[in-house]
């Protein structure tokens, strides 16, 4: 693009005024009691600052000392209002990445809170009285769950995904499938990941197809690893090919076999799996597309196996190594293990979550995300004409039309992409104001901001999200507030 020489006009640079000027006032001096100078100054500096750049830019701003006032009393009182907050979700999808992926069981809530307050046994070991590991709370309970011989939990998957292939594949080879070699989003990409590493990857096979013999070519005294990634939210249809971990483990063996045999102290070859999503409990509602369970791909012959803690599992964001009992200790002694570890905070939320797992229907019942995966759209349709209900009571008659409609819920977080859910959700036909303006409200003013989907200038609100009747009367009041506001 050629660069544009613009003439910044100097006059209104001249105009600029003094920091000190612009606390005077009004706005600002309101503001002296409840803030330090030292920061109105600052934010001050910064309003001035960025009409300066917009002038700089050939612009023609408002530089009027009272507009930057107030900008800068906007940005001071920014600071005081929290930015994460909660929302209530009624997308209807379920491990939403951006808001927040899995809420958690409340027992996991209560878990958190007994150990935030005060000093906790993160690092104690209270039989022998000395210092204990902070691997240790979740260990067990993960390895009673999984039938994994050991286990270890780090900051999230992509970190653990990370810390296996810098501790068994750094300076050597990985073969992947070319079928499998995927962008998770958020800048996780497997090639990039393998590179950072200091994993040299190795691809066979072909974007839709690969079969054993791929890999047994591919096999070369370099190589350190068979990796298997899940696609996560992406799926191929048709005619497609991969290898089940079962076959890398019949590879792998016969592999080891003769490097024990050559007796060149070669290390063996390790099969491991990237399962993304993490399904503890086959949810067999899904039919042919319910995810493998971690259970079912250590049976099946990984050596290792990561996955997430936040997305069907239904705890905190965390990710999961099970495996070998050899392997998950050299990972504990990996520098990453330290780096990458898990907060107090964290830890207590998995661990309660993990127990819940101990009897599946409790699972089934408190876990969130379990919960909500496993409804059928009858059940979310007691919600949904709640929901109707509440609504037809809190808007004037009138100004929108409201039914319950059958609509599509999805997994989300990179689960079961090709699963349609069956869900019951509030659709808002609109007499007065619109769809649009009536989402950007619900988002933007209300303190607990409720996010739904625009679809033919209808606002659409899945029950299958809501999770409790506290919600149901807060979305009811958001939209009584939205119809509210067109009346003034
Ligand atoms: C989601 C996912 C990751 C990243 O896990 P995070 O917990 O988000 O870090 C890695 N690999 C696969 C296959 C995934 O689906």
């Amino acid at each position: 693009m050629p660069h544009n020489h613009v003439q910044p006009n100097i006059d209104l640079l001249k105009k600029l005024p003094q920091v000190e000027e612009v606390l005077k006032r009004p706005q600002l001096v309101d503001l002296a009691a409840r803030f330090p100078r030292e920061k109105l100054a600052q934010s001050v500096r910064e309003a001035v600052d960025a009409v300066r750049q917009r002038i700089l830019a050939g612009e023609e701003p408002d530089e009027s000392i009272d507009a930057i006032a107030a900008r800068a009393a906007q940005q001071a009182l920014a600071l005081e209002r929290p930015s994460l907050r909660r929302v209530i979700n009624a997308t209807g999808v379920i491990v939403h990445t951006n808001l927040g992926r899995s809420p958690l069981a409340p027992e996991a809530v209560t878990a958190v809170n007994d150990v935030i307050g005060g000093y906790s046994t993160l690092e104690y070991n209270t039989d022998r009285l000395e210092r204990g590991s902070r691997h240790a709370h979740c260990e067990n309970l993960i390895r009673a769950l999984t039938g994994a011989e050991a286990a270890i939990a780090v900051n999230n998957n992509a970190a653990a995904v990370m810390m296996v292939l810098s501790e068994f594949a750094h300076g050597a080879a990985a073969i992947v499938s070319r079928g499998e070699l995927v962008e998770i989003g958020g800048s996780f990409r497997i090639p990039d990941i393998m590179e950072l590493s200091g994993a040299r990857m190795v691809e066979v096979g072909t974007t839709n197809k690969t079969h054993l013999v791929d890999y047994a070519r591919a096999i070369d005294p370099a190589v350190s690893m068979l990796l298997k990634v899940h696609p996560s939210n992406y799926r191929m249809l048709g005619f497609t090919e991969s290898v089940p971990i079962g076959d890398l483990r019949d590879l792998a063996d016969r592999e080891n076999a003769s490097r024990r045999a050559a007796a060149d102290g070669r290390a063996d070859v390790l099969v491991y799996e990237d399962q993304g999503s993490g399904a503890f409990a086959r949810l067999d509602a899904f039919g042919t597309y319910a995810e493998p369970t971690v259970a079912e791909s250590l049976k099946a012959g990984a050596d290792l196996v990561s996955f997430s803690g936040d997305k069907l599992l239904g705890g905190p964001q965390a990710g999961i190594i099970v495996g070998r009992k050899v392997l998950i200790d050299r990972l504990k002694k990996n520098p990453l293990a330290r780096a990458l570890r898990l907060d107090k905070m964290t830890l207590a939320a998995l661990e309660a979550t993990l127990r819940l797992y101990l009897h599946p229907e409790r699972a089934q019942r408190d876990v969130p995300t379990l919960r909500m995966l496993t409804e059928t759209a009858a059940d979310v349709d007691v919600r949904a004409r709640k929901l109707l209900e509440a609504v037809q009571v809190a808007v004037p008659e009138g100004a929108a039309e409201f039914s319950v409609v059958d609509e599509i819920s999805r997994a989300g977080g990179g689960a079961l992409p090709m699963c349609d859910i069956p869900t019951r959700a509030l659709r808002v036909s609109f007499a007065r104001g619109n769809a649009q303006q009536c989402h950007e409200f619900m988002v933007r003013e209300r303190a607990i901001p409720v996010v739904g989907r625009v679809k033919d200038e209808q606002v659409l609100l899945d029950a299958r999200t809501l999770l409790d009747d506290e919600e149901i009367a807060e979305v009811a009041r958001a939209l009584g507030a939205y119809f509210g506001s067109l009346e003034g």
